[in-house]
């Protein structure tokens, strides 16, 4: 049988519990694709630096890249601080050591859910978000400077936008959009940034233009980041994918998520050349942590998508088999109301959602 070695990391907080409920999943959807998926366990987050004092210990890190695929829960406890008493966030160690430029935020509405939004229209919310994730904003992260000017004492972030950086994602999107277009979707995608304002977004715009003319079938068009923040309230069903900056992309990101409730139905992939990981958008939800009570819909989806990656790297369609499969059983988990998560004002938790889900694998 053809066999996939995913490293899976749980993290902190609620990353451990629907992690859990993904594995079962996962398990039970393994003998029905004829794919054996190996999950294997290792300890990386912030509990793991408080009582080992390294949050990516260096047989994790070998696991992962030896790995197919990585699944992520989520890390970070807000009573852990490393020595410079930023927060502890792997995830972002990871993103830098394996390259994954590209954060793909796939949302869509979901029958059955309730959305923020009243406009009917919203019934029809499709859209990915794909984040530049190597340099933008975060190229700054422990590069910052304090520094006396006279008699001010002067805060610096750099951000940094390269050629090379910038079309391998504006390609990447590109891609994604041909395939969407595959899948019935419009086949467009918009640049977002503030090319009115920065150089260095000026030249990402001018990076997006030229990769544009390698996909002749693919529409574009440009939004400054404000007026997308607008826009993704005002009308999201109009938008098939975006491409943005890593600190935009950071901020845009959360907005889709709300706009089809919030983060447990809002999953990702960070995604590079040769690794790829998937986790669910949100964090470790200290305030609800340990109570059984997150919605691991997001984790679900975020599996399906490592799914449709294997499937696409190794031509394998037993394994978008499997995602589909996935997708349609957390779409008639909610359609036929036979859960409502507590972050919809349900009463369903993670128990509860996973065996919805498996029900109707
Ligand atoms: P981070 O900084 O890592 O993104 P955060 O604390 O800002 O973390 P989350 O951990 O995502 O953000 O939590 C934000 C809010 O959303 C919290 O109130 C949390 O309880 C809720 N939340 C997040 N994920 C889920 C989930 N899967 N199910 C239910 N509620 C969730």
């Amino acid at each position: 049988m053809k066999s996939y070695n995913i490293a899976v990391l749980p993290g902190d907080g609620i990353g451990v519990e629907v992690t859990q409920a993904a594995m079962q999943v996962l398990h039970a959807l393994s003998p029905r694709i004829g794919r054996d998926l190996s999950l294997t366990v290792y300890p990386a987050g912030a509990g793991h630096y408080r009582n080992c004092g390294v949050a990516l210990p260096d047989p994790t890190m070998r696991a992962c890249e030896a790995a197919d695929a990585i699944l992520f829960g989520a890390m970070g406890l807000p009573d852990v601080r490393g020595k410079d008493g930023t927060e502890i966030i792997p995830q972002l160690d990871l993103r830098f050591a394996f390259d994954l430029y590209a954060g793909v935020r796939p949302i869509r509405s979901w029958p059955g859910l309730p959305t923020p939004l009243r406009d009917a229209r919203a019934q029809h919310i499709d859209l990915v978000l794909v984040r530049e994730s190597t340099e933008g904003l975060f190229y700054a992260r422990g590069r910052g400077v304090v520094q006396q000017e006279g008699d001010q004492t002067i805060a610096y972030d750099t951000m940094k936008i390269t050629h090379k950086g910038t079309a391998r994602v504006c390609d990447f999107a590109f891609r994604l959009a041909e395939q969407r277009k595959h899948a019935g979707r419009p086949g467009r995608v918009t640049n977002v940034d503030k090319a009115n304002v920065f150089t260095s977004m000026a030249f990402w715009r001018d990076v997006f233009l030229e990769r544009a003319k390698a996909f002749p079938s693919i529409q574009i068009d440009h939004a400054y980041v404000d007026a997308m923040a607008l826009n993704l309230v005002m009308k999201p069903w109009q938008f098939d994918v975006l491409v943005t900056e890593n600190m935009f992309g950071d901020i845009l990101s959360d907005l889709i998520a709300a706009l089809v409730g919030g983060m447990g139905m809002a999953p990702s992939g960070d995604i590079g050349d040769k690794h790829a990981l998937f986790q669910p958008a949100h964090g470790t939800a200290p305030d609800i942590a340990g109570q059984g009570l997150a919605n691991p819909s997001a984790m679900f989806l975020s599996a399906a998508m490592m799914l449709d990656w294997l499937a696409e790297r190794h031509g394998d369609s037993a394994m978008a088999d499997g995602a589909r499969a996935i997708e349609l059983a957390v779409q008639r988990t909610f359609e036929q109301g036979a859960a409502l998560p507590r972050d919809f004002g349900g009463s369903s938790g993670t128990a509860d959602v996973t065996r919805a889900v498996m029900e109707r694998l």
